[in-house]
């Protein structure tokens, strides 16, 4: 392999849908820093661009090859980079993230050469060491590599076979690159998320009946720690709540090192980011697989979150200077209910005080819930967020609409915790259900917006009035914000993010101030998104 025959543009399309980021504007996530941190040990040159950036003024110098890191929902802005590239430049196109779990599929509408699937780091590894991306490649070579799809030499989609997941030790061997973090445009007012946990420990599976026949027949292998065991389900079923697919992709739940992750975020405070989201599909799996051997992590129960350990990296993270000082916010992605106790509370609390933190309840009706494969019920999201609040700590709840299993009774039952949720949280976050390929609800048909399902709609007016109400509440209070853009609508003007989350805030004589952390006093509500404030310190 020789270096200096690369030179690879990265493009994140993350949550770029046709072309332009609507959502999660201001987050920049682990994937392409990742797999920046392979091309940096393997002393490949390479840049990242944003999706929008290339669409809007194309690719600004020659590469000899694209990678792209997108989600499904971001097809359209895919196709439309990828013949953007094809007019200046032959190299091959190779695509990752959650979007290639579509398999021949993704490869057929994008017309991508290479999909790397689930894990990528030792994937590309193997691409380069092998030279795959040269045109000249032959197919045979392509076929070794484990976990790629690509076009035969008859033009059919080849799917080679996967990849098996990383083990511990391998997840901790590779390191997502810092010092491509200056290559987004707005890192030093965005959410950086510094990947904490791969993979989940809910290996338990959907109970419901799936379009194909397939039916869980309580075999009991989803009780086992053996991996291979629960593999061999006998009926196929792909572990973890029915409408995800992080165990299928991403496997057991596996955690780095407190050193590695408090190291990571030092080199990025250091360039000037202000915003870490310690992420994970749920923190609290953060040390519990070291407290099992070999075993892997996959019982959401067993053992207990390790307080030690989580003590252990947060003390760190927040001795680092710029955290002490509060030129910086840290806070926690996601967690599990059932794992979130008092003694969690008080560790947070103590180390990010105030700071937020989201939990998937995606349900209210206990019986919906253990159908569809979760392992928190509803009522332990009420029992964390009662002790999250009593800490001064902010839960953010997701629950999806149109679920499989959705009922007009599960509906109800949603609506009423909602409602008994709202004193405790800071607010409700809903989402249509869509099938990801690789879960059990992958063939599941998607449903209907909640404008046009009068059932889901239930849920969708719930999260509307209590979000309604928690933002009227913002008016007269202070909050700690971070200026990230001019606003173009008012002179002299920024807009701000909320560090906690929230509304975007209109701030006026700011923008001499963008990147700073600041304390704003919040005055009126302009839009639904937008509220309007001024600085108090
Ligand atoms: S939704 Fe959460 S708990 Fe359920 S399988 Fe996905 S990551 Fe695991």
């Amino acid at each position: 392999m020789d270096a200096a025959l690369h030179k690879i543009a990265i493009v994140d399309a993350t949550g770029s849908g046709k072309g332009k980021r609507r959502f999660t504007r201001d987050a920049i996530g682990a994937g392409s820093r990742s797999v920046y941190g392979v091309l940096e040990e393997l002393g490949i040159e390479a840049k990242i661009f944003l999706a929008e950036d290339i669409l809007e003024k194309g690719f600004p110098q020659r590469f000899s090859s694209l990678f792209i890191s997108a989600m499904s929902m971001d097809k359209i802005a895919v196709k439309r980079v990828i013949s953007s590239w094809r007019k200046n430049a032959d190299g091959r196109v190779v695509i990752g993230g959650p979007i290639s779990s579509e398999l021949d599929s993704t490869l057929l509408s994008t017309q991508a050469d290479i999909i790397v699937i689930g894990e990528g780091e030792k994937t590309i590894k193997e691409l380069i060491e092998y030279d795959a991306l040269r045109e000249s490649t032959s197919i045979e070579t392509l076929k070794k590599i484990l976990g790629i799809g690509f076009f035969d030499s008859n033009g059919k989609v080849k799917i080679n076979g996967f990849r098996k997941y990383s083990s511990r030790e391998e997840f901790r061997a590779f390191q997502a690159s810092t010092k491509c973090i200056t290559d987004y445009p707005k890192y030093f007012s965005a959410k950086v998320y510094v990947e904490c946990v791969r993979g989940c420990s809910n290996f338990k599976g959907t109970k419901l009946l799936l379009p194909d026949g397939r039916q869980c027949s309580d075999c009991g292998f989803c009780d086992s720690y053996c991996l291979e065991d629960r593999l061999k389900c006998p009926e196929g079923i792909p572990p973890g709540c029915g409408f995800c697919s992080v165990p299928n992709l991403f496997g057991p739940a596996r955690s780095r090192t407190p050193d590695q992750v408090v190291k990571e975020i030092a080199k990025l405070l250091e360039k000037n980011v202000k915003r870490i989201i310690l992420s994970a599909p749920d923190f609290l799996d953060f040390g519990r697989d070291n407290e099992l051997g070999d075993n892997l992590l996959m019982n959401p129960y067993f053992p207990k979150a390790n307080i030690k350990l989580i003590e252990e990296l947060l003390s760190q993270i927040a001795s680092i200077k710029n955290v002490s000082n509060g030129k910086a916010w840290i806070e926690v992605e996601n967690i599990k209910a059932h794992l979130f106790t008092e003694e969690v509370a008080k560790i947070l609390s103590k180390y990010l005080p105030g700071s937020s933190f989201s939990i998937g309840c995606e349900t209210g009706s206990e019986s919906h819930a253990i159908q569809l494969g979760r392992s928190s019920m509803p009522k332990e999201t009420l029992r964390a967020v009662k002790i999250a609040h009593k800490y001064g700590l902010k839960a953010h709840v997701y629950f999806i609409h149109g679920l499989p299993g959705q009922t007009k009774q599960t509906a109800t039952e949603t609506v009423k915790l909602i409602h008994n949720l709202e004193p405790y949280i800071e607010k409700v976050t809903i989402y249509r259900f869509r099938p990801l390929p690789m879960s059990a609800f992958g063939d599941v048909p998607p449903p209907k917006p909640a404008v046009k399902n009068p059932i889901s709609k239930m849920i969708a007016d719930a999260a509307n009035e209590v979000n309604f109400q928690k933002k009227t509440n913002l008016v007269g209070k202070k909050v700690r914000v971070i200026l990230s853009e001019p606003n173009y609508r008012e002179e002299g003007g920024a807009i701000a993010n909320i560090l906690d989350g929230g509304p975007m805030v209109a701030v006026e004589n700011a923008k001499e101030r963008i990147g700073e952390i600041v304390t704003v006093y919040i005055d009126k509500v302009i839009t639904e998104k937008l509220v309007h404030g001024k600085i108090v310190e």
